[in-house]
């Protein structure tokens, strides 16, 4: 869905489709040379992450396997409330398995520290993280991420897989949510 269907809703783009693929391409090549050689299960983080680990995997020029997982952390509101649950775990065991976390976003860092704890801790061989966008202002834990896309300011954005209330996920885009939705 393109910015023209959803007009004011939109305060200001932060990156095009073209900005984003380009960038896509350039993680994924990135991650090809960085896992030469080596075996590579990547995690998704559901919902926000489904654009990114389609148009990641499909750039990268080598056998892949995917998993997923869906934690919640933010309720129907646009803050992080801290609390992480496992709505949906792994499919297999990954005792011994590089892991590359894949995220639509680090705002606080508090889901994606938490989670990679808890992949550390079910013996992961390594465990880093990709992320299409990072909030470096709004960080609350130190998360150490080896891939980022964007850093971008605190506002609340959406598109490219991520959501407010569950809409716009579907923007081809990323841009910052009008204030004027959720205030
Ligand atoms: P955390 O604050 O780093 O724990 O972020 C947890 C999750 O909140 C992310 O994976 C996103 O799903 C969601 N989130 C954080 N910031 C935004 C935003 O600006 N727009 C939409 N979702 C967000
Ligand atoms: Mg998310």
């Amino acid at each position: 869905m393109d910015l023209q269907v959803v007009g004011t809703d939109i305060e200001r783009v932060i990156a095009t489709q073209e900005q984003i693929a380009s960038k896509v391409a350039e993680l994924a090549a990135r991650v090809d040379k960085d896992y030469e050689g080596k075996d590579l299960l990547l995690v998704g983080v559901l919902k926000g992450a489904v654009m990114a680990m389609a148009d990641l995997t499909r750039a990268m020029q080598r056998h892949i396997e995917m998993d997923w997982m869906a934690v919640s952390s933010y309720g129907s509101g646009t803050k992080s409330s801290g609390v992480v649950r496992i709505l949906k775990d792994l499919d297999r065991d990954i005792t011994g398995r590089n892991i590359l976390i894949v995220e639509d976003i680090v705002d606080s860092g508090l889901t994606l520290s938490w989670l990679r704890a808890n992949l550390v801790s079910r013996g992961a061989g390594s465990v880093e993280i990709l992320t299409i966008l990072r909030k470096p202002e709004a960080a609350k834990v130190e998360v150490d991420v080896k891939y980022v896309g964007f850093d971008i300011p605190k506002d609340f954005v959406v598109g490219y897989g991520l959501d407010f209330d569950e809409k716009y996920r579907n923007l081809s885009f990323i841009g910052v949510l009008a204030k004027h939705m959720y205030e």
